[in-house]
């Protein structure tokens, strides 16, 4: 039911658990899951007399966040109560930051990656922080639960600007993929969406093109995965496309997405701002920010992706597809700079990275750091191939054997006589063997069938055990050929 009537728009408004030992305003320990009510206290129960305290390293990662996606920020920045009331809400209000200039980072933008190659840019409207809620859930014998392990925990919230740059469900996983990936590589955040550590609420609405305004703007909640997000925004475009066309008046509204009916469903009529009845929270001092701490946390940014890919590409000549699975994980991308860094060619590097190694260590569930090959021994390898010491062949042989064993290519080889035979003087002795066992092929070669010089060079191959270098192989049996 796709149509070209109506354009689509995307606002995303991402909330991610940060990184820290302990929550947010109290000492609770931050961890996933735990026995029910088991980290909580006085202060993230929201007992009265209790009073916060702001966790440091939390808006340590704020503010690299904020730098990292390109924004002002505040030199001044208040935290805010939002006023609501639900059972996983113990105060009865979130502490949050509220209004335009005041939250951590604002007006701020990233580069995602289209599927063509190009990249577009998408403008940030806030970076704030605030906490995370507690957890209702449904009890074994009937009935709900509230569990607060998770009330108090610190979150970050990342929303788009207005009006929404981002135009399809595609442009809406890029998006949410590489600013994913930047939380990852900033390590600020686990990225887990599954555990709900990195959460996404797009707001979905649908105009004819070039209109003044916006359409009705459905929220939807519940989107468990990258796929979730593009599957969800597809069904809200079209399920909007065919209200409208049966003349039907949408409702701003917030929906839930069924995974496994792949649907959405109305879960409430959306709330206005001025419901939530924000004020400046008494308990808490602004946070204040110098020029200094600021360029001291900008200068210890780390390499992003965008940059990361570009390097790759530009620099070390990796094609677009190579530079991106490598870049895709942080771990794998720093591996990579390793085995660089130790002398290995980029390109056979990354090569054996995303060919063979990414295969053992998928067969054995291993991670490269557990692994027993080191970026080292593997930058080794690479150059006893580039310096000729060893075949293609017989490298597979020598890396099998080092993920095994976590040996020194080096040793692997003389260990087991793999080394390459190049010297035509040892090899003019097999090469004339070979063509006496094979005259029927001598012939064939000598009546201009060219094809069966593969077959001799296979058969000096066999006899050296793949370790005969190949071109040297080639020129002696032509040579003998056409003597
Ligand atoms: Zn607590
Ligand atoms: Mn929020």
């Amino acid at each position: 039911m796709v149509s070209t009537e109506f354009e689509l728009s995307v606002g995303l408004e991402v909330h991610a658990e940060l990184l820290t030992l302990s929550k947010m305003f109290c000492g609770c320990p931050n961890e996933f899951g735990g026995e029910p009510n088991t980290r909580v206290c006085p202060v993230c129960l929201g007992l009265p007399g209790s009073l916060p305290v702001i966790n440091r390293q939390a808006v340590e990662h704020v503010l690299k966040t904020a730098l990292a996606l390109n924004c002002s920020i505040a030199m001044r920045s208040m935290f805010h109560r939002k006023n609501y009331f639900y059972p996983d809400l113990p105060k009865g209000y979130q502490i949050s930051q509220y209004e335009e200039t005041n939250p951590i980072g604002y007006r701020g933008w990233i580069e995602i990656p289209l599927a063509d190659g190009a990249t577009k840019t998408v403008r940030i409207r806030r970076v704030h922080l605030e906490e995370d809620t507690g957890k209702l859930m449904h009890l074994p014998g009937g009935g709900s639960g509230v569990d607060f392990n998770r009330a108090g925990v610190p979150l970050m919230e990342i929303v788009t600007d207005f009006p929404p740059d981002v135009k399809s469900a595609e442009e809406a996983r890029s998006y949410l993929q590489e600013l994913r990936l930047i939380l990852l590589y900033l390590g600020v955040c686990d990225g887990r969406m599954e555990q709900g550590s990195f959460r996404c609420e797009p707001n979905i609405s649908i105009a004819p093109p070039g209109a003044e305004t916006l359409g009705t703007k459905v929220e939807l909640k519940n989107l468990g995965s990258f796929k979730a997000v593009a599957l969800g925004i597809e069904y809200e475009r079209s399920r909007m496309e065919s209200a409208l066309a049966r003349g039907e008046t949408l409702h701003q509204e917030t929906r839930g997405w069924d995974e496994s009916a792949e649907i959405s469903y109305p879960m409430r009529r959306k709330e206005g701002e001025s419901d939530y009845r924000y004020f400046t929270d008494p308990d808490l001092p602004p946070l204040a920010f110098d020029e200094e701490t600021i360029e001291r946390v900008r200068a210890s940014l780390p390499e992003l992706p965008g940059e990361k890919r570009r390097r790759y590409r530009e620099s070390l000549g990796l094609g677009e597809y190579d530079a991106n699975l490598l870049v895709a994980d942080p771990e794998w991308a720093a591996y990579f700079d390793e085995a660089v860094s130790a002398g290995g060619d980029a390109k056979l590097v990354c090569n054996w990275m995303n060919s063979d190694f990414a295969r053992l260590l998928n067969e054995s569930g291993q991670r490269p750091r557990t692994s027993k090959v080191t970026p080292e021994r593997l930058a080794e390898l690479v150059g006893l191939i580039q310096a000729d010491q060893i075949t293609g062949k017989i490298a597979k042989e020598v890396f099998d054997t080092m993920f095994a064993t976590g040996d020194a290519p080096g040793k692997i080889v003389s260990e087991k006589g793999l080394s390459q035979i190049a010297d035509a003087g040892e090899l003019a002795a097999i090469v004339a063997d070979v063509l006496s066992a094979n005259p029927d092929a001598v012939e064939k070669y000598k009546s201009g069938k060219a094809g069966v010089l593969g077959f001799l060079v296979g058969q000096v191959m066999q006899k050296t055990r793949g370790r005969a270098n190949p071109q040297v192989v080639n020129n002696l049996l032509v040579e003998k050929l056409t003597e």
